[in-house]
């Protein structure tokens, strides 16, 4: 979501007359995207505002500033007692950030932190390199208030942009030769622009072009309907692959963390999904450590990881965050226990991923080259629409291609196969030749 923000940014300066160097030496203006999610997410930027700070040794007008969620939390913080920026600006003043860059050149602090119940960026074209895949933020915000989560504080209220926008960006990314194109929102599900639902939008999406791939993230388990299931499972370019953070396997922690479903109902969920879109997989997110969680909380986590199979995990320890309500639950597990935790999820994870690619040995996928693998420029790295990586030795393909290719060898992390023949589909009908 910050890279896609990012481009954001970068398309309204470049509107403005700015562009973008790759060197910090060579900037007039340095400006970090920033995630306040977890503490660590923080803590990294304060280590690198520390070093862009020496830029400004050769470069004294040189502004720095911060963007995003921790603009929007750390304003004081950065500005009046650390005078770390010249410039903080939050999620939703980007369009204002020309006018702030000024204001910082003039010798003020440039200050935007607002948060709007509106903007949605809608009419700005991204600033987008050349390449296979592309964000496309969809919604912004979040209603949903889980206790842990800090990102309704930092992001404010849901707000969706209008369907024809979205699909008029997909069709911009087709004639560019993107191949790929995921949908982006805290909960995509609530995705509603007045007429059209989620469902609608990945269907219409899909529509534009049936040789380009479409994803999405993230699904909070509550709210993905029936009609999404079934919407997927009619459009062969829509991502078998459904990302839906379970956080935990307890219902006492699901309860305390507001998540609004008990496991049983996310089981069925998943059942469900099973049966409407055969061969879909899932990932999921997990948190270790949640204030008061158990051991035997912890074992119902574990529980439900080997009941999913999910393909893959991302997995966090629990982070207290100011404002939200679990930061007042305490943060009663010790960091070694949450370490030992995290790391049973970890290596549960890598037996289940390693069991799932075994299992498709011998068989057949179909993937899209991305380019040269990355330890070797004598093999070809491509995902299958499942999203897992697979390595082929080199021939003729190109990244953007797809290839029906066998798998031979797996590891927890990485499929290997070989060659069978070129895929190609037609822009319209979804037929494959
Ligand atoms: N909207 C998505 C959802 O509901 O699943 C996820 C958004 S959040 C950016 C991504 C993940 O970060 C969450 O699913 C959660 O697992 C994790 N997370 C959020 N707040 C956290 C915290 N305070 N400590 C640790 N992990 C956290
Ligand atoms: Fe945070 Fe929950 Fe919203 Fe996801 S659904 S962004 S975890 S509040």
């Amino acid at each position: 979501m910050n890279l896609a923000d990012t481009e954001i940014v970068l398309g309204i300066l470049q509107n403005y007359g700015y562009s973008v160097t790759k060197e910090p030496e060579h900037a007039d203006v340095v400006l970090l995207n920033t995630c306040s999610i977890r503490e660590n997410a923080e803590q990294r930027i304060y280590g690198r505002l520390g070093n862009i700070k020496t830029l400004k040794n050769d470069n004294p007008n040189l502004v720095i500033g911060i963007l995003g969620c921790m603009a929007e939390r750390l304003r004081k913080d950065l500005i009046d007692k650390k005078k770390m920026v010249d410039l903080v600006v939050g999620p939703d003043e980007y369009r204002r950030l020309p006018e702030l860059i000024d204001t910082a050149i003039g010798g003020e602090k440039g200050i935007g932190v607002r948060l709007s119940r509106t903007e949605t960026y809608d009419d700005i074209i991204p600033y987008r390199e050349d390449g296979l895949m592309a964000w496309i933020s969809v919604m912004r915000g979040c209603d949903k208030f889980c206790t842990f989560c800090v990102v309704p504080f930092t992001r404010g209220r849901e707000r969706s942009r209008s369907l024809s926008s979205v699909v008029k960006e997909v069709e911009q990314l087709s004639q560019r030769g993107f191949k790929e194109v995921s949908l982006l929102g805290q909960n995509v599900n609530s995705y509603f622009d007045g007429s059209n639902d989620f469902a609608d939008l990945l269907a219409a999406c899909a529509e534009v072009d049936r040789s380009m791939r479409i994803r999405f993230t993230t699904s909070h388990p509550q709210d993905l309907s029936d009609k999404l299931l079934y919407t997927i499972a009619a459009h062969p370019n829509i991502c078998n692959y459904i990302h839906l953070p379970v956080q935990s396997g307890s219902n006492r922690i699901l309860k305390l963390m507001n998540r609004t479903y008990t496991i049983e109902y996310y089981l069925n969920l998943i059942d469900k999904a099973r049966k409407i879109i055969p061969g879909v997989s899932f990932s999921t997110d997990i948190i270790a450590g949640f204030p008061t969680e158990t051991y035997e909380d912890h074992l119902m986590t574990l529980e439900v990881m080997r009941e999913v199979k999910y393909d893959g995990v991302y997995m966090f320890k629990y982070s207290p965050r100011e404002k939200t309500k679990a930061y007042d639950m305490g943060d009663d597990v010790p960091d070694e226990i949450k370490t030992k935790r995290l790391q049973e999820i970890i290596e549960l994870q890598q037996q289940i991923s390693y069991q799932i690619n075994q299992d498709l040995i011998g068989k057949e996928e179909v993937i899209l080259i991305e380019g040269f693998s990355r330890k070797s420029d004598n093999f070809l790295s491509g995902r299958t629409d499942t999203n897992k990586v697979v390595i082929i030795p080199l021939s003729d393909l190109k990244a953007g291609d797809y290839a029906k290719v066998k798998i031979n060898r797996a590891t927890h992390a990485t499929l290997f196969g070989e060659f069978i023949e070129k895929v190609t589909y037609d822009k319209k009908s979804a037929l494959t030749t």
